[in-house]
C-alpha cells in the first residue's frame, strides 16, 4: 500500500465500525499487507476494533473441490440475509500460496451473494505459509465481526491441511459430502470426519436422493465409532439440496441449537478461550519464523547448507543448528 493511500488509524477503526464496506476491504488489504509500515498501522487499527468484535457465530464450511460449497453457502447465505443478519463470507485456500492459481479461486464464486448489500465476501489471503494465511483471515473475521457481522463463513477447500487450521479458528465445523457409488466414506480422512459438528450431504435432489439416504447411514454408523466430544455434542448427518433448497434450513436449525447447547453449558466461551491461547502461540512461531528467515546471515548461507543437506554431506538438524547459531550471531 502506497503511503498516499494509507488513512489515519483512527479513520480505519471508524470506518470498519461504522460498518463501511469499502474501508473494511482496505482494512483487510492493510493487514494483509507485510510491509513494516503497514504491520504497525495495522496493530493499531486491531487493537482498536477489537473490543467490538467476538459477537458472530463462527462457522467453517469445508468440502472437496465440486461438492457444491459455494452454491451451499450461496443457498445457506440467502436464508440468513433474508432474516435480515449480516453475512461475511472469508476462503482459504491454501493453494493460494503457489504460483499458477488456486482451486477456489479462479471462478467467478457465489454472483448472488457477492450482489446482496447484507452480504460480504473477501476471497483468501495469499501467504507463503498455511499459518500466515490463517492469521490473516482470523483478523479479517475479527474486523468483519466489528464491522456488525453476525455470521461468519470461513469456507475451506478440502484438500486436508487447511481444515485443522479453520476448526481451529471457527465455533461450529460442518462437513460436506458428495454421495457415491457405495464408496462415501473413502477419500475422506477419519481425521476430519472427526472434527466435524455436523456433516451434509449435499445434492439430495432428483436420482441422487436414494444414494443421499444410503450415504446418510453409512456416515452416521461411522460417526458412532468416534468417542463422545466433551462437549456432549453428538454429531448429526444432514442431507441438503442447495437447488431445490431441501434441508438448507435444518442446517440453520442446528446450528442455531448448537449454539445455545454449548452457550448453556460453557463450552462455547471456553473453546474459544482455547483457540485465542492457541493463535497467541501459533502467532509467536509465525513471528519468529518470518524473522528467521528474513535474517540476512541466515539467508546468505541458506542455498549452500540445503545443498549440503540434499547431497547427504550434513544432517537436516545439524544443519537446522548450524543456521540458529548464525541467527543468533
Ligand atoms: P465447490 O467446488 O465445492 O464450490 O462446488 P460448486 O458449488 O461449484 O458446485 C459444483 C457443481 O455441483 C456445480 O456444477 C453445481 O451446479 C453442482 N451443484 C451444486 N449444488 C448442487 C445441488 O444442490 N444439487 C445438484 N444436483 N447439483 C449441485
Amino acid at each position: 500500500m502506497t503511503k498516499r493511500n494509507r488513512l489515519s488509524a483512527q479513520e480505519y477503526i471508524d470506518g470498519v465500525l461504522s460498518g463501511d464496506r469499502v474501508i473494511l476491504s482496505r482494512t483487510i488489504t492493510l493487514i494483509e499487507s507485510e510491509l513494516s509500515e503497514d504491520i504497525a498501522l495495522a496493530d493499531q487499527v486491531l487493537e482498536g476494533t477489537l473490543p467490538h468484535a467476538g459477537n458472530a457465530i463462527r462457522i467453517g464450511i469445508t468440502g472437496v473441490p465440486g461438492v457444491g460449497k459455494s452454491t451451499f453457502i450461496e443457498a445457506l447465505g440467502k436464508l440468513i440475509t433474508h432474516s435480515s443478519k449480516k453475512l461475511a463470507v472469508l476462503t482459504i485456500d491454501p493453494t493460494s500460496q503457489r504460483s499458477g492459481g488456486s482451486i477456489l479461486g479462479d471462478k467467478t464464486r457465489m454472483e448472488t451473494l457477492a450482489r446482496d448489500p447484507l452480504a460480504y465476501i473477501r476471497p483468501s489471503a495469499t501467504g507463503s505459509t498455511l499459518g500466515g494465511v490463517a492469521n490473516k483471515t482470523r483478523e479479517a473475521m475479527l474486523l468483519c465481526e466489528a464491522a456488525g457481522y453476525e455470521v461468519i463463513f470461513v469456507e475451506t477447500v478440502g484438500v486436508g491441511q487447511s481444515e485443522v487450521t479453520v476448526k481451529g479458528m471457527v465455533d461450529f465445523f460442518l462437513l460436506l459430502v458428495l454421495a457415491g457409488a457405495g464408496d462415501e466414506l473413502q477419500g475422506i480422512k477419519k481425521g476430519i470426519m472427526e472434527m466435524a459438528n455436523a456433516i451434509a450431504i449435499t445434492k439430495t435432489d432428483g436420482e441422487n436422493v436414494k444414494a443421499a439416504y444410503e450415504a446418510k447411514a453409512q456416515y452416521q454408523s461411522a460417526l458412532h465409532l468416534f468417542p463422545p466430544s466433551e462437549s456432549g455434542w453428538i454429531p448429526p448427518v444432514m442431507t441438503c439440496s442447495a437447488y431445490d433448497g431441501t434441508g438448507i434450513e435444518d442446517i440453520w436449525s442446528l446450528i442455531m441449537k448448537f449454539k445455545n447447547q454449548m452457550t448453556e453449558n460453557g463450552s462455547f466461551t471456553r473453546r474459544r478461550e482455547e483457540q485465542n491461547i492457541h493463535w497467541m502461540h501459533d502467532s509467536v512461531l509465525d513471528i519468529l519464523k518470518s524473522r528467521f528467515y528474513k535474517n540476512e546471515t541466515v539467508n546468505t548461507s541458506l542455498s549452500d547448507l540445503e545443498k549440503q543437506v540434499s547431497e547427504g554431506m550434513l544432517s537436516p538438524v545439524s544443519a537446522a543448528r548450524k543456521l540458529y547459531g548464525l541467527y543468533r550471531e
